[in-house]
């Protein structure tokens, strides 16, 4: 199921890896889900753990030495360059934080027709649809990896008003609940204009017109990132790889 060479290495490392971490009941489940009820747009409604206040309760992804290794599967439905779409995005983490994906057993599991996040002690599933239709890029799995890390949009951090006027007459009616702020623990961070987790300026417009503008740069142009910031790396840090 992976032919590449640096995937294969990936897998390898992996299951080694798998035979000394303990049996985690926490697992990245991926499959592909088409109609989800949501908020904030792409956020599953029990999937909202967030930089915010539970990351010091305890919800966060354990450590084990000097890396976070959070076991994934991959479901059979997606093809085989789906999958490399989704690795690939996967590794990216793994380049700049200490983030470590691993397969959560070997490979036989991975015939399995859904998948889903299981999360600590837990509390029941989470789960990280991609729709196969518009959803498989790597900046899209970057961004529902950093919610299922525990980090909310960009617009809803807490001190937003600071950096974005929402314009409430231009939201499609129902979708208000997407810019509600979020308690957020921001890590220390600027507001990121370019971070993976900002929406653009007209997310959930209903006539065209910008539902954000940028408070210091009303024409500024934003959500349009491709690949995560440089912010956006420094909060997984911040929040898994510290000292
Ligand atoms: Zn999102």
């Amino acid at each position: 199921f992976v032919d590449v060479a640096l995937h294969l290495h990936f897998f390898q490392t992996c299951s080694t890896i798998y035979r000394w971490i303990r049996v985690s009941y926490i697992c990245l489940f991926i499959y592909c889900f088409a109609d989800t009820s949501v908020t904030h747009g792409d956020i599953l409604p029990n999937f909202k753990r967030n930089a915010d206040p539970c990351t010091a309760r305890g919800c966060k992804w354990p450590k084990s030495g000097n890396h976070v290794y959070v076991p994934i599967t991959i479901s059979s439905v997606y093809s085989r360059e789906e999958k490399n779409i989704i690795i690939r995005a996967l590794l990216t983490f793994h380049e700049s934080t200490c983030i470590r994906f691993m397969w959560r057993r070997p490979v036989i599991s991975l015939c399995m027709s859904q998948v889903f996040l299981l999360p600590g002690p837990s509390e029941g599933k989470q789960r990280i649809s991609l729709s196969r239709r518009g959803c498989l890029y790597e900046d899209t799995v970057q961004h529902e990896v950093l919610h299922a890390l525990g980090f909310h949009h960009e617009q809803v951090r807490s001190d937003r008003d600071k950096y974005v006027y929402v314009l409430t007459q231009n939201i499609r009616s129902g979708f208000e609940s997407n810019f509600e702020k979020e308690q957020t623990n921001n890590l220390r961070t600027p507001y990121d204009f370019d971070s993976i987790m900002q929406y653009s300026n007209k997310a959930f417009s209903k006539n065209g017109r910008p539902t954000m503008v940028a408070r210091d740069n009303p024409s500024r142009l934003f959500g349009r990132a491709k690949t995560m910031s440089q912010n956006d790396i420094a909060r997984v840090n911040a929040l898994y790889c510290c000292e």
